[in-house]
């Protein structure tokens, strides 16, 4: 039993059929170089094309405020230390996000410091939602960058990025949005946010890895990231990913089109998996229960391992994660569960389900079935649980 229930959609999603078969052309038959004049070359050059205007319609941008890049990440690092080179040509050296970004936000902004940024990390509270007041306080003369996610990957609680993203405009602040677990999820209007900057990666919505695409508003006047051809208006040089670019804009436009559907059957699985849960003994779901994804579940079991918890749950054929997919592996409890007052031993000892238009209502029953029993087993074995209910404590 590799793979029962799949149940870590917010680490990758699996390709769809949709996406695949729109490929596959361009893996074979259609190998042209987008930028060779004779006909092959046009045919994958208008793939791309086409695929930018889809990706655009998306999100309610232009075409030419597209640029296709290597996935999240690369987006990420080109948006934040491009927009604070742009800044730090007008002095400002200040820079503001929030302390549960994913870590290609937070090391990137670790780089910047040692070059003479300064960051301000916002509190996101007990409820994983930062506050667009605090924003406000945390502005300076020379805070040049506002960096905060759209919707976090651990805990998927979903941030005010309107508001932000007003006052940013009222302050003549750059605003980035690392929108790489929204885009595809949820509805994202790059127009009413009024950003600047926003990430996204195909992998997170049924598209194909290595692909995704940063939205640069237009007349910013950016830095080009790689050096090289004239791909992408001269900024991100390097021959397209054809085949993935065109994954990323099928699968995209089949998420957006199935999303409010999708979404109201996620979010009623979503609500009865935590439901479900919350009757464990010293349990909690952490982050806001109503202003989070529809597909996510994050939940802490007092007493044990989340490491224990993700072997026994594999055993059994079930895909899930604790902490983010870049964090597991090491011991280190999750930087979000810090940011929103866990003490570390429960942070330890958290879950997160995550998921997508694949995952039904079985999955959900047989999750209920499963994690409780491993709950109870992993205490049973446990020198941690043992104290806590011999000294009463709650979490
Ligand atoms: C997955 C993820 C990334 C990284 O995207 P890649 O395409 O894997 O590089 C960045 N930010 C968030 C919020 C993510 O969930």
């Amino acid at each position: 039993m590799i793979n029962k229930v799949y149940a870590d959609n917010a680490a990758t999603t699996s390709l769809s059929k949709e996406a695949l078969d729109a490929m596959m052309p361009y893996l074979t038959e259609y190998y042209g170089n987008p930028s060779s004049l004779y006909s092959l070359g046009v045919k994958s050059r208008q793939a791309v094309e086409n695929s930018r205007e889809i990706v655009a319609k998306c999100i309610n941008a232009e075409p030419k405020e597209i640029f296709f890049l290597s996935g999240g990440s690369e987006a990420d690092n080109w948006a934040i230390k491009s927009a604070a080179q742009l800044c730090a040509k007008k002095g400002k050296k200040h820079i503001i996000t929030s302390k549960f970004e994913h870590h290609a936000v937070l090391h990137t902004l670790d780089a910047l410091k040692k070059q003479g940024f300064e960051v301000t990390y916002l509190d996101v509270h007990e409820d994983g939602i930062v506050r667009p007041e605090e924003l406000e306080k945390a502005i300076r003369e020379d805070t040049a960058l506002v960096t905060i996610m759209f919707a976090n990957n651990e805990i998927g609680t979903i941030q005010p990025v309107k508001e932000i993203g007003e006052i940013c405009k009222k302050r003549g602040i750059l605003f980035h949005t690392d929108a790489v677990q929204a885009v595809g999820t949820i509805p994202v209007d790059a127009k009413e946010i009024g950003c600047d900057l926003l990430s996204m990666s195909a992998h997170k919505f049924h598209g194909p890895k290595g692909v995704g695409a940063l939205f640069i508003r237009k007349g910013l006047r950016f830095d080009n990231f790689i050096d090289g051809g004239a791909q992408e208006s001269n900024r991100r040089a390097g021959t397209e990913n054809v085949a993935g670019i065109v994954g990323m804009s099928v699968a995209l436009k089949h998420s957006c089109e199935i999303m409010s559907e999708r979404n109201s059957r996620l979010e009623k699985m979503r609500d009865r998996l935590i439901d479900g849960l919350l009757k464990i003994d010293r349990s909690r779901i952490n982050g806001d229960r109503v202003r989070r994804l529809p597909g996510n579940v994050n939940m802490c079991f007092h007493g044990i391992e989340g490491e224990s918890l993700l072997l026994s749950l594999d055993l059994k054929g079930i895909s899930a994660s604790s902490g983010s997919a870049c964090t597991s592996g090491s011991l280190d409890p999750s930087h979000v569960l810090l940011a929103i007052g866990l003490p570390h031993e429960v942070a330890h000892g958290s879950l997160r389900l995550s998921f997508s238009d694949n995952n039904t209502e079985e999955d959900i029953d047989y999750i209920l079935e499963v994690i409780p029993q491993i709950v109870s087993t992993l205490r049973a074995m446990s020198p941690l649980w043992e104290k806590i209910i011999k000294n009463e404590k709650n979490i």
